[in-house]
């Protein structure tokens, strides 16, 4: 396959390019090209000439996904992309807005990684793509650029903030990840602050202990879900692996290499570990730590009996936790109509045939009438 010039960084693209016979600044051109200015593809680099923009088409290639669906919600303020590589593999890409009448503006950008996860997590849709692959740090970055113009188009000045928590999980594809990180770094790229950007992680041990020495200030975020080591098992069976001390060990170690706060994921699910007792291990778990919570009332998988928490539940463990002295924030709720978790929309949407495929996903026969207009809504969208 030609090299994807959109994974390079300036001085590989300088020396790729000086082979090429060209000047230094010919490889500083079309890193900004690819980057900063996101152009599509060669022919659109109007500062290279014609020959050189030729010649690059022949022996390489910039990834650029088709968008094949494109979901709004009815607030305007959390927007979602179905995405096409050219091999025909699918993400979804999600963007939040913020308008602030005093600061700037926020547009966070949550990206997929791989297009699928072997996690396998039993709340998780993107665990039910079985057939998946890593995505390059180009497509990690065509991501990025996809959330920018849609955040312009929406009135907002552009992507402020990038979040790995799209399908996949980042820390088993932590080069591409580590790449992409730096190329949206660059100053002559989307200059994106490693401080606003995050990882989530369910929690490879060895590969936080990575990160930790990465010299990055970018912020981890641990999907936790429970503190007790066999639902934790029941919920996540990929990533218990490792005991709950050794992941609390490596959160430590990233907090006192990064002197950054790590954050807590905890999704609360109906009947499985929203109760008081399962507050009290959270608390016993976290306590001297520093460590935030940040709770996330689950997005309903009824297929998997996955629905979310009463809010009286969810009040009463947000409670009990913080009256313990843990620090915790609850995500807002956004985007609920659009199918906001993760491998949510590639897998309702209808030309998707390759998702059907692998998880047999039957139609609407256990839809609601309006989960089911949603459903007809989205197909119209998609096709
Ligand atoms: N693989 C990484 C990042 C992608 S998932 C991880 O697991 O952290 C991003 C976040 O969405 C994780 O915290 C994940 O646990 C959460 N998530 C997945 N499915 C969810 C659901 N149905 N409801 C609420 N959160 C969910
Ligand atoms: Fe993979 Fe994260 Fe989903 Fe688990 S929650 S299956 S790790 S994407």
């Amino acid at each position: 396959m030609k090299p994807d010039l959109r994974s390079f960084t300036a001085v590989e693209l300088v020396s790729y390019l000086q082979e090429m016979g060209q000047p230094a600044y010919r490889g500083r051109q079309l890193f900004r090209q690819a980057q900063a200015l996101a152009a599509p593809d060669f022919a659109a680099m109007s500062d290279l000439p014609r020959s050189l923009r030729e010649q690059l088409a022949a022996q390489a290639r910039l990834s650029q996904p088709q968008i094949c669906a494109r979901h709004l919600s009815a607030a305007r303020d959390t927007a979602k992309l179905l995405l096409e590589f050219e091999d025909g593999e699918r993400v979804e890409m999600a963007l939040m807005l913020y308008a602030r009448e005093q600061s700037r503006d926020r547009a966070t950008c949550c990206v997929s990684s791989q297009s699928g996860c072997a996690m396998g997590c039993a709340f998780c849709a993107t665990g039910m793509f079985r057939q998946f692959r890593n995505l390059s740090a180009g497509e990690i970055v065509a991501q990025v650029q996809a959330g920018d113009a849609l955040a312009r188009e929406l009135g907002f000045s552009g992507v402020t903030n990038v979040v790995y928590m799209g399908m996949g999980e980042p820390l088993a594809n932590p080069q591409q990840v580590l790449r992409s990180i730096e190329l949206l770094n660059d100053a002559q790229g989307m200059r994106i602050g490693a401080r606003r950007i995050t990882v989530s992680t369910c929690g490879l041990v060895p590969q936080i202990r990575k990160m930790a020495d990465w010299g990055l200030q970018v912020g981890l975020a641990v999907s936790l879900h429970s503190a007790d080591a066999e639902k934790r098992r029941r919920l996540m069976p990929g990533a218990a692996h490792w005991k709950l001390d050794e992941l609390l060990a490596a959160m430590l170690y990233y907090q006192e290499r990064t002197g950054r706060r790590v954050t807590c994921e905890y999704a609360l699910i109906a009947g499985v570990n929203d109760s008081l007792s399962d507050a009290r291990k959270l608390v016993r778990f976290l306590t001297g730590s520093r460590i935030l919570v940040n709770i996330i009332p689950a997005n309903a998988l009824p297929e998997r009996g996955i629905h979310a928490p009463a809010a009286a539940q969810c009040a009463a463990f947000c409670r009990a936790v913080r009256e313990a002295g843990i620090e915790l924030a609850v995500r807002e709720l956004r985007g609920a109509d659009i199918e906001a978790a993760c491998g949510q929309l590639r897998k309702r949407c209808g030309t998707d045939r390759k998702a059907k495929a692998e998880t047999g996903e039957k139609t609407a026969a256990a839809d609601t009438p309006e989960k089911a207009r949603q459903r007809e809504e989205n197909k119209a969208e998609c096709e």
